[in-house]
């Protein structure tokens, strides 16, 4: 008995196949129903139950032939004729190639994990990037590889633009896709697992993780009606028999991934995991979708390792303890602090420490990649607050507290601490634009000092020492001759003793 079944589509990606018969499906119309052991399904496994809202999904997306007949994307399905899948062959193998390597290298996917969406990809287009349904549920396209749909279409068309992709081709459309998967809520398919824990992220690098890693693709990233599942599952498989490779198997295992995000807690949180951000970062390592650096990332640069606010030194012997396994040698030490000191943001010295051979070991132990250097911030991340392990102050409010001190012969208030400092911290003003307000505020106008005077306080606010008889001669002179306050000002901060002070304070100067 033939049956059309009519594909829908949810929450903007279609789950569309294209008119090629050569897919059979399996015919399981009962809705709402927990599935039993389907065809082909792996010996011993067990996804856990529908949730209300994929049953409720199932009711509304019945078998409806009228429907189906409408968009001309029906399929014809052998009931009873699940088991009987023919390795593909319709399909674009250069494309494949491509999307396969992809998967592996750039999403960090194991083999199993890479056929998983490919026989969810094969469903949606047979590899065609220019795949384009013009009528797809509700009047909307669905388009490419994976049949984006609606606002996934429009974000896969305005993202390749802007990222100088072309969205009809695979390359482009890999790159979306990466980009979906580590940055907006679709990320959640390689981590989610079912009430049985089960899921992609879990997939074995086997046969039958292949058929896991497509069912579960098909559950949460395709979340199409649920009898589909198995189909995109079986698929998945016929593709392990063509690009399996039990040998990449990169991923790492739950328990050398749970040592390696523990040993980060203590190190660099001083605390025991919770256990909740414990096995957050361990499927993130063991799903792949984070690589050892991108992990280690996310603990140094987390806000309760920022509110350490470790200053210079003990940032790096905090580095020296999580990336090396050792204290810091003072000769390191020493060399590291003085380039955070001359302008090297702490996320550069980050890439400096996670590139190392020996981090590399640490990750190879743990079977995880180290992964690229992190992308380097236009502004570094600096302390907020005195250091939580020997008390110095930070370089902001240090800097602040120096411009009180030299150019208004007093201690900070806290209200104009505050403020100043704030200014700083949110890149709203530079070490300059600081600066000028210390001497032309009312304050320091106020005391309506002489040439020469005004020339003392710029050597020591901006060159850090008195003047010297020439210098500043030089500048009265220059000053008696109608050149402006400003002016003479702009000379002392375009100096390279300013630029090395703002620096050594871990300050922009601008
Ligand atoms: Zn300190």
């Amino acid at each position: 008995m033939k049956k059309l079944l009519s594909i829908v589509l949810s929450a903007g990606l279609a789950v569309s196949m294209l008119a090629t018969p050569a897919l059979a499906l399996t015919a399981t119309p009962e809705t709402g129903t927990a599935l039993s052991q389907s065809a082909g399904m792996p010996e011993g496994f067990t996804p856990g139950p529908l949730t209300e809202e994929e049953q409720a999904y199932d009711r509304v997306s019945p078998y409806d032939e009228e429907d189906a007949a409408r968009l001309e994307i029906s399929l014809w399905s052998e009931e009873g004729d699940a088991s009987v899948f023919a390795a593909p062959t319709d399909y674009n193998k250069a494309n494949a190639d491509q999307v396969y390597k992809f998967l592996c290298t750039e999403l960090g996917m194991n083999s199993a994990q890479a056929v998983g969406v490919m026989g969810n990809i094969y469903g949606e287009s047979r590899f065609n990037p220019t795949a384009c349904n013009e009528n797809d549920t509700g009047g909307t396209i669905s388009y490419g590889l994976c049949q984006w749909n609606s606002v996934r279409y429009d974000s896969l068309r305005s993202w390749c633009a802007a990222n100088g992709k072309d969205y009809t081709t695979v390359d482009g459309q890999l790159w979306y896709l990466k980009y979906e998967l580590e940055q907006t809520s679709e990320k959640t398919v390689l981590t989610k697992t079912d009430e049985n824990g089960l899921g992609f992220g879990k997939a074995p690098n086997t046969a039958d993780g292949a058929w896991q890693a497509g069912y579960y693709w098909a559950r949460y990233f395709e979340r199409g009606a649920s009898r589909y599942w198995p189909q995109r599952a079986e698929m998945a498989k016929e593709f392990w028999s063509i690009y399996g490779d039990p040998s990449q198997d990169a991923p790492s295992t739950h328990e050398d991934a749970t040592s390696f995000v523990t040993r980060l807690y203590q190190i660099c949180l001083d605390r025991e995991p919770d256990s909740k951000g414990l096995s957050d970062w361990v499927s993130q390592l063991t799903s792949g979708v984070s690589t050892g650096s991108q992990v280690a990332y996310g603990f140094v640069f987390s806000n309760e390792f920022k509110g350490k606010n470790f200053c210079n030194e003990d940032y790096v012997k905090q580095l020296y303890r999580a990336f090396l396994g050792r204290e810091a040698d003072s000769s390191g030490l020493a060399n590291w602090v003085t380039q955070l000191e001359t302008g090297t943001t702490r996320e550069a010295v980050f890439n400096g420490f996670a590139q190392s051979d020996e981090f590399k070991k640490l990750c190879t132990e743990a079977g995880v990649s180290v992964g690229s250097p992190i992308a380097i911030p236009q502004y570094g991340t600096v302390p907020t607050g005195s250091c939580s392990v020997c008390g110095a102050e930070d370089g902001v409010t240090a800097f602040v507290t120096r411009l009180y001190e030299i150019c208004l012969d007093r201690k900070p208030d806290s209200s104009g601490l505050k403020n100043w400092t704030n200014q700083l911290w949110s890149h709203a003003n530079s070490g300059r634009d600081v600066a000028f307000g210390f001497i032309f505020s009312d304050e320091f106008q106020g005391k309506n000092y002489d040439n020469a005077t005004y020339v003392e306080y710029l050597y020591k606010a901006f060159l850090g020492r008195g003047s010297d008889p020439t210098g500043k001669a030089n500048w009265t002179n220059q000053l008696a001759q109608g050149v402006s306050r400003e002016q003479v000002f702009e000379g002392f901060v375009g100096s390279d003793e300013f630029t090395k002070i703002c620096q050594s304070y871990g300050i922009v100067r601008g």
